[in-house]
């Protein structure tokens, strides 16, 4: 398929593709709809095994950029960026400095922010040569505490919906992955009182929040067909399919992970189980407010905070929405997101 017509698929805007022989760098930016605002997403550096396979990581990624930044309620578009090489061979001072002038020279259209292999401290080089940075380690910083903090809260969202109150003391929560996302949500869990049931392949993670807080450990399998009220993926993306979808045994599904279902199909199979999936872009956009706000109203923690616990309410809209109109609520998502653009347009 021609390069035009995979933009037009996807309703893309524009396509950087920079080079830099000195420093070795390769990229692809994407700008995938800026109606709302300047076009907000992070930078991945990955060794790509082809430049098809980053070109489609991108235009799938901003696209969902678009979609997650206009549910979050930000006025900011859908933009992303792919770094193509070995960060461990790569990165450098001048690279990020190179990096940092082809986003500056897009005057603002893009801002970009950390991502896989991208540190807040790579972020703070890119924005020595470079206005349009966010996640700056000196001022919105990490973002997984807010991103934890927004799943919590649309948890007990799908909570209230799916048995009747958003109190999540006493329910079992199934975590997979408990890195920088999964172990603060297992703090915000294990404080209002529900049982932990953990797994990642990092055994020391999983050992410390077992005799930190109490967690159960389960192995790989066990993780997504455990007896338990909700799962939470907290690892990568496409866990869950058509194929295993019949093997939970949750009633929700909330988590940080992006991407977590493998297609559409796969909401509909949950919806036909009768297992509430609340959309990944809409319960872990905390991190993406935290950043996000640095642009359109100056970085403000009250604010921020307050914008993350709306998580709740527009977790509630979704599913409500999913409800109204027989739809899964992965679909409800996209109509939402959607309509909050065209209101614009
Ligand atoms: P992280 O790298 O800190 O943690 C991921 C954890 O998953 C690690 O502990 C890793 O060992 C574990 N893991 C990897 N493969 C696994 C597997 N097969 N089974 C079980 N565990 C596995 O990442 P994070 O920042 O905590 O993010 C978690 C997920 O949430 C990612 O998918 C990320 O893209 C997504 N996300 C994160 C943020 C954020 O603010 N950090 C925001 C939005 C979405």
């Amino acid at each position: 398929m021609g390069l035009f017509d995979q933009m037009s698929g996807y309703g893309h805007e524009q396509i950087v593709f920079v080079r830099d022989e000195a420093v070795g760098l390769k990229a692809i930016i994407a700008i995938h709809n800026t109606t709302l605002g300047p076009a907000l997403g992070g930078s991945r550096f990955f060794n790509y095994a082809t430049e098809e396979d980053a070109l489609f990581d991108v235009l799938r990624l901003s696209k969902g950029m678009t979609l997650k930044n206009a549910a979050a309620g930000l006025a900011l578009g859908g933009g992303k960026a792919v770094i193509i090489g070995d960060p461990a061979k790569l990165k450098s001072r001048d690279f990020f400095h190179t990096y940092g002038k082809f986003i500056q020279s897009l005057s603002g259209r893009y801002y970009t922010a950390e991502d896989v292999n991208v540190s807040a401290d790579d972020v703070a080089m890119i924005e020595e040569t470079c206005k349009y940075v966010v996640g700056t380690p000196n001022i919105s910083g990490n973002p997984a505490p807010f991103t934890a903090r927004g799943v919590y809260m649309g948890m007990k969202a799908g909570a209230n919906a799916k048995f009747g109150s958003d109190s999540l003391k006493g329910k079992t929560v199934a975590v997979q992955g408990i890195g920088s996302v999964g172990r603060l949500l297992c703090e915000f869990l294990a404080k209002e009182g529900a049982a932990l049931k953990v797994y990642d392949i990092n055994k020391a993670a999983v050992d410390k929040v077992v005799a930190d807080l109490g967690a159960v450990a389960v192995s790989s399998d066990e993780i997504l067909t455990t007896d338990c009220d909700i799962f939470a993926p907290c690892a990568m993306g496409a866990v869950l399919n058509t194929e295993n979808a019949g093997s939970l045994k949750c009633a929700l599904i909330a988590g940080a992970a992006n991407n977590v279902l493998l297609d559409a199909n796969t909401g509909d199979a949950l919806k036909k189980l009768d297992i509430l999936y609340l959309p990944d872009y809409i319960v872990n956009a905390g991190g993406v407010i935290n950043c996000g706000m640095e642009v359109t109203e100056g970085y403000n923690l009250d604010k921020i905070n307050q914008r993350v616990d709306g998580i709740y309410d527009t977790t509630l809209k979704i599913v409500s929405l999913a409800k109204e109109k027989n739809i899964s609520t992965y679909q409800a998502a996209e109509e939402y997101a959607w309509s909050i653009v065209k209101g614009h347009s």
